[in-house]
C-alpha cells in the first residue's frame, strides 16, 4: 500500500497547483482516480472559473457520516534553496520530498489510495471528500465548498481536516481576520502641508490605534491553551511617501486579527473602522476627494471543539493518539466546517515545521500511519453513525 500512496504522492506534488496557478490539473487528476473506482465527483467551480473544489460522496448519501478536507493548494518555492526540484516527487530514504509533501498532499494521497476501501466499506455511513482551492492564500474555496456539501447531504456528524499534526489530534485553533487599508489624502509642498492632506500621517494614526487595541486583547487575557493565549493584532506593512520635503498623497497599511476562540473579530474590526472613519473625517477636512478604502484579503473562523467531546475521542482512537487534544497556532479550513454545524477536529500526517520551506518531505512512516487511521475509519463506516457516537 505505502508504495501505492508514494506513486500518488509522486504524480500530486508534479502538478504544480501553487495558489497562483489554476489548479483545474490536479482536479481533473483527482477525478480520474476517483473514476476509476467507480466514484462520481463534482466541481464547485471559483468565481472567475479559473479553479475549482472537488466534492464526492461514497456510501448512502441519505444518512450521517464522516467528510475528510484537505486542500489542492500549495505555496511556491520561489527564494528557497531548493536540493531536491520541488515538482518532481523524489524519493529517497523512505521520504517522499517535494512541495505539498507535508502540506497536503502526503494526506491527499492516503485518502485517494484508499478509495476503493472506502468504496467496499461505506455500507453503513457515506464518506465525505471535499478538496479545496486557495487555502494558503486565505481558505478561498472552502466556503462555497462547505456550503455545497452542506446542500446536497445529510449533516455530517464529524469532519476531519488532515493538515500536518504529525497525526495528534488538534481541537482548537485560532481564527484570522487580514485587511488592506488603502489611504488617499493629497500631495503638496512640505512647507504648506496645511493645503495637503498626509497620507501617511492617517495611517500611523490607524497603526497607533491597532497597537492600543492590540494591548487591551493582552490585558483581556484568555487560555493558557494558545501560545499566545491571547487574541493578537498587528500591522504587518505600511507603506508611503517617497521624499521628505512632499507630502504623501498615499499610503497602504496591511493588518491582521488572530482571534482566540469565541472572540468575536467582528467586534474589533468595528472598532478599526471608527478610527478608520475618524482619520478619513481628518483627511476630508483640507482634501474634500481624500478616501481610506478598506479590503478583506482574508478571513477564516477559529476552530473549538471541546476536549471531550464524543468525535474528539473517537478520531483519538483512529489516529492512535493517547495524548490529550491539543492546539495549535496555524489556521486552517476546519473552523468553515464547525462554523456549518460539523464536529470538527484536524489531524493528518506530517509535520508543519517542514511545511511551506525547502525540501519539504514526508516519511512512509507518517503515510502508513495515517492509512491505519484510515483502515479504522473505513470499518467505523461499516456501522451507522447513531451506533459509533453512542458507544465512544
Ligand atoms: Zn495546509
Amino acid at each position: 500500500m505505502i508504495e501505492r500512496i508514494a506513486q500518488i504522492l509522486c504524480e500530486l506534488i508534479s502538478i504544480e497547483s501553487i495558489s497562483s496557478n489554476s489548479n483545474l490539473d490536479i482536479v481533473a487528476y483527482i477525478e480520474r482516480i476517483l473514476a476509476s473506482s467507480g466514484v462520481s465527483s463534482r466541481r464547485v467551480p471559483s468565481p472567475d472559473g479559473c479553479k475549482a473544489s472537488l466534492l464526492a460522496t461514497i456510501g448512502p448519501v441519505d444518512r450521517p457520516g464522516v467528510v475528510l478536507s484537505a486542500h489542492t493548494d500549495v505555496v511556491p518555492v520561489e527564494g528557497q534553496a531548493w536540493t531536491v526540484p520541488p515538482f518532481a516527487g523524489v524519493i529517497r530514504d523512505e521520504r517522499v520530498y517535494g512541495r505539498g509533501a507535508t502540506d497536503m498532499k502526503g494526506f491527499l494521497a492516503v485518502v485517494l489510495a484508499a478509495v476503493p476501501r472506502f468504496k467496499e466499506a461505506t455500507t453503513a455511513a457515506p464518506l465525505h471528500l471535499a478538496f479545496s482551492y486557495d487555502e494558503e492564500v486565505g481558505c478561498r474555496g472552502a466556503p462555497d465548498l462547505v456550503c455545497a456539501l452542506m446542500q446536497s447531504v445529510v449533516p455530517p456528524v464529524l469532519a476531519i481536516v488532515g493538515e500536518p499534526t504529525t497525526m495528534r489530534v488538534v481541537r482548537a485553533h485560532k481564527g484570522k481576520v487580514a485587511r488592506r487599508l488603502t489611504v488617499t489624502g493629497r500631495t503638496g509642498h512640505s512647507a504648506m502641508p496645511h493645503r495637503a492632506a498626509n497620507a501617511v500621517d492617517a495611517g500611523v494614526a490607524i497603526a497607533h490605534a491597532l497597537r492600543g487595541f492590540a494591548d487591551e486583547e493582552v490585558a483581556r487575557g484568555g487560555d493558557a491553551a494558545f501560545d499566545p493565549p491571547y487574541t493578537t493584532i498587528h500591522v504587518g506593512s505600511l507603506h508611503g511617501g517617497s521624499m521628505v520635503n512632499l507630502v504623501p498623497e498615499r499610503a497602504v497599511l496591511e493588518y491582521e486579527i488572530r482571534t482566540m476562540p469565541g472572540r468575536d473579530a467582528g467586534e474589533i474590526l468595528a472598532r478599526v473602522d471608527e478610527v478608520v472613519a475618524r482619520e478619513r473625517d481628518r483627511l476630508r477636512a483640507s482634501a474634500p476627494e481624500a478616501d481610506i478604502v478598506s479590503e478583506e484579503l482574508s478571513a477564516y473562523p477559529g476552530l473549538d471543539t471541546a476536549a471531550d467531546a464524543s468525535m474528539t475521542r473517537l478520531v483519538a482512537e483512529m489516529a492512535g493518539d493517547t495524548q490529550p487534544a491539543t492546539t495549535v497556532a496555524f489556521g486552517t479550513e476546519a473552523g468553515l466546517y464547525a462554523e456549518a454545524g460539523i464536529p470538527t477536529l484536524v489531524c493528518g500526517p506530517g509535520d508543519m515545521a517542514r511545511g511551506h520551506k525547502a525540501d519539504e518531505w514526508i516519511g512512509f512512516d507518517e503515510l502508513a500511519a495515517a492509512n491505519v487511521m484510515m483502515d479504522r475509519l473505513a470499518d467505523l463506516l461499516r456501522r451507522p453513525s447513531e451506533e459509533w457516537i453512542r458507544v465512544s
